[in-house]
């Protein structure tokens, strides 16, 4: 039995003294045999969400369990106890029998374009098969499919959407008959309208967002995984790319420079706006305090930003947050993260189905 005592931030204005974990579960009755239980203190949060994390993936490809191990332990560490894995060629499928690593919601494997995506990380295919695709890692997942919606093209030089809007309306519909979500990475601004008007339900990146797409997205209620601390890295990939895609390159760089600018505008648009770090492929895992430091400084409230990885992106996840039977996997910190997003830096207990782990 364990007992949380301090603040137990419930909702974002709803504040308890205490809770308690009992064979896992929160329960805010005093349990019998409450005063010899296991005690932590400070400020609960439920367990932060990764809205976009790759476990099983690293630059080259799929990775062996022990890897995966290993990123999803950094994530944990982080204070990540749910994930939404946003792609991943390994199956991952043994994390799901292991009460001390973070749960994950998979979107199976990526669904790309051929030769329009990096190499080893998804199907690669042609429009013809996008539905029998869509509803093959629809049911590989956990309620989400992940596609590539746009991608360099060497041909043209720059970014250009990779599904006619045909087929992808027919895959997306098809996702849908079989209950699962879909997502798809675009950095450019061609792609979204498409997307958009098919009934995709997310977009990850989104860092193509202008004047005429954000109001399809909040009139939609099409929510975005902005993936700041990924978008820090487009200026390196824009030298790296510069000699022989010029385009390409100076495309990625304005991407870049309105970064701040495209999160806020989607945010004052009613958009619904979630952490993820796009961890696993090139990027580190356990990054999620950057990200939401990363929200704030393009402009989210500090409290909303918040709620884009804990009471908000569960309930847009449909996983329960501190309520009464739900698991009792939270984030114990010593200050008021309220305050100061900042303090999600500093785990002081992570509690993963009632057990301090760390
Ligand atoms: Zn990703």
């Amino acid at each position: 039995m364990l007992w949380v005592r301090g603040r137990v931030l419930v909702g974002p204005d709803e504040v308890r003294d205490e809770l308690w974990a009992v064979d896992g579960r929160i329960t805010y009755e005093r349990p019998p045999g409450a005063d010899h239980a296991v005690t932590v203190t400070g400020w609960a949060l439920p367990g932060l969400v990764d809205a976009h994390c790759h476990v099983g993936l690293d630059r080259h490809g799929p990775v062996d369990a022990a890897t995966a191990e290993k990123q999803a332990l950094s994530d944990r560490e982080a204070g990540t106890l749910l994930i939404r894995d946003a792609g991943s060629p390994s199956d991952t499928r043994w994390v799901d029998d292991r009460e001390d690593l973070p749960k994950i919601i998979r979107a199976g494997r990526h669904i790309a374009r051929t030769r329009r995506y990096i190499r080893n990380y998804a199907h690669e295919i042609e429009p013809g098969d996008l539905v029998a695709y869509v509803a093959r890692e629809a049911r590989h997942g956990d309620g989400w499919v992940k596609l590539v919606g746009d991608w360099i093209d060497r041909d043209a030089g720059d970014l250009t959407a990779c599904w006619p809007r045909g087929e992808v309306e027919a895959a997306i519909a098809e996702a849908h008959r079989l209950g699962a979500r879909v997502t798809a990475h675009c950095f450019a601004e061609e792609s979204l309208t498409d997307l958009v008007e098919a009934g995709i339900d997310c977009i990850e990146h989104a860092t193509g967002l202008t004047e005429e797409t954000i109001p399809l997205f909040a009139e939609r209620g099409v929510a975005i995984v902005p993936t700041l601390v990924n978008i820090a890295t487009f200026p390196d990939l824009a030298a790296g790319g510069e000699a022989k895609f010029p385009r390409w390159s100076a495309h990625m760089r304005k991407l870049y420079e309105r970064r701040y600018d495209t999160v806020r505008a989607a945010y004052d648009a009613g958009i619904p706006v979630y952490v993820g770090t796009d961890a696993g492929g090139s990027l580190a895992h356990g990054l999620v305090a950057g990200e939401v430091a990363e929200l704030v400084k393009a402009g989210i409230p500090p409290l909303e930003a918040l709620s884009a990885t804990a009471w908000g992106a569960r309930r847009w996840l449909g996983r329960p947050v501190l309520e009464e039977g739900a698991p009792a996997d939270l984030v114990v910190y010593d200050e008021d993260p309220r305050a100061d997003v900042r303090v999600l830096a500093a785990p002081r207990h992570i509690v993963l189905n009632g057990r301090v782990i760390g």
